[in-house]
């Protein structure tokens, strides 16, 4: 059963990476790039795989796996999380370092995309064995990582303590204080206003640039989100302080709805430091119910493959905005573009976070801090134009957001990679 669960993990994972590899693809030789260039691009430059002793509480010694992928630093240093995670594998790493080089391109930053895991299970270690496997990790990448060559953030399971933690353990290697080798660290240490929500910020901003793209008032809008957790929490609540009605919510468990609008305050009151809200009803729908309700704006922000071959033409929002990466299929893509759903794709939506990330690296690298208004008005502005950018490049070349999204992203890589002679 866990062998097969794993192969199937495996599996999705490789469809993930082969898609997004199918579209940088599509992308490079809509831009007239010649081969050598998707060659280049469609793996990182290069995969750090490290063995990491720790001593556990109870005096056993046990082995972890851990990744860092750099995918292309042709335009300055690699930047992305590092995940904790059962599930974590080399072909999910790889394939989330590329996304976070698109994301960068999109928004238009000075990085390339990296991207680093763990293989383990951080809800059953305990705050001390969490602090040295931290630490282990960047004693073990420490070669290849640095605040001008690759600057790790928080992602699935890890967090500001962990940051903090890994800035830590740096800045003792390296005998000065780092700040900029590490983003998402608390405020204190250096992290920035603004930081915790800022993806659920991004995505607030790309609903509301796509609902006047489609004539929708966001008064009064009705909206579903899937998943309960950092992202869909705050965008349930950025999305209902803005006069939208929250018409259905989930987690893992299952989903909520009503009609006539969610009681967001209160699911937020009750929800546990996981995204679970779900178990304390008894009336709740499955998430694949969730996914076909009627609504104006769907809101996928949990896992991947939630939007497929089977249940796209049963959408029936005018709007899908992934706050989530990968959780629409391409065949899926199709079909919703088909039927006139504007699909705002994850390269875009979720980006919010590493433009964040990129202002806290630059209040570092200054030692001058901005304000929580100065952080939200400069994201305001990215993604405005990061937006208008993607829609027009869709609206020009007569084609769908996901591909327009990678041509803007991929386009500066693959510049300064023949600039710099690589290829
Ligand atoms: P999280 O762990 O805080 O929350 C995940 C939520 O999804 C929880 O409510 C969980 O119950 C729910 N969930 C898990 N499995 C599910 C399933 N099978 N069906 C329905 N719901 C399920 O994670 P997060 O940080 O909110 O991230 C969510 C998604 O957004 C991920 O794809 C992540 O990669 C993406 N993302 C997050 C950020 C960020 O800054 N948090 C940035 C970029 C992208």
């Amino acid at each position: 059963m866990v062998a097969n669960e794993n192969s199937e993990q495996t599996n999705e994972k490789l469809d993930v990476l082969e898609s997004t590899r199918t579209v940088i693809s599509q992308a490079l030789e809509k831009l007239g790039y010649p081969e050598e260039v998707f060659e280049l691009l469609k793996d990182p430059m290069r995969l750090l795989t490290v063995r990491i002793p720790i001593r556990m509480d109870d005096g056993s010694i046990k082995i972890f796996t851990g990744y860092r992928a750099q995918h292309n630093d042709s335009v300055g240093p690699t930047k992305g999380g590092v995940r904790f995670h059962p599930n974590v594998t080399e072909t999910e790493v790889k394939a989330l370092s590329i996304w976070m080089s698109l994301k960068a391109g999109i928004v238009d930053l000075p990085y390339g995309g990296g991207k680093g895991g763990i293989i383990c299970d951080p809800r059953e270690m305990s705050f001390r064995e969490l602090e040295k496997l931290s630490r282990g990790y960047v004693r073990a990448i420490s070669q290849i990582v640095g605040p001008t060559k690759d600057i790790p953030a928080p992602d699935v399971f890890t967090n500001s303590q962990i940051m903090a933690w890994m800035m830590d353990e740096y800045s003792r290697l390296r005998e000065f204080d780092s700040p900029g080798f590490i983003t998402g660290k608390p405020l204190v240490l250096g992290g920035s206003h603004g930081r915790e929500s800022a993806t659920a910020k991004g995505v607030t901003i790309c609903i509301r640039e796509a609902a006047k793209r489609k004539n929708i008032d966001i008064k009064g809008a009705r909206v579903v989100v899937q998943g309960f957790g950092n992202a869909g929490s705050f965008l349930a609540k950025f999305m209902h302080d803005a006069g939208a009605k929250i018409v259905g919510i989930s987690d893992a468990y299952g989903a909520l709805h009503d009609p006539e609008g969610l009681d967001i305050d209160y699911l937020l009151d009750r929800r546990d430091s996981f995204g679970t809200v779900t178990k304390l009803f008894k009336n709740t729908i499955s998430n694949q119910g969730l996914l076909e309700l009627d609504c104006d704006i769907l809101v996928p922000a949990a896992i991947e493959n939630q939007i497929t071959e089977q249940n796209a033409s049963k959408v029936k929002a005018s709007i899908v905005v992934e706050a989530a990466n990968g959780p629409t299929t391409l065949k899926a893509t199709e079909i919703l573009t088909n039927r006139d759903i504007l699909l705002v794709p994850d390269v875009l939506a979720s980006s919010g976070g590493v433009t964040v990330s990129y202002f806290e690296w630059v209040q570092n690298n200054q030692g001058y801090y901005w304000t929580e208004e100065e952080v939200e008005k400069r994201l305001e502005d990215v993604l405005v134009n990061s937006f208008e950018n993607v829609y027009n490049t869709s609206k020009n070349r007569k084609i769908n957001m996901r591909l327009s999204a990678y041509m803007v992203g991929v386009r500066k890589m693959a510049e300064a990679s023949r600039f710099r002679g690589w290829v």
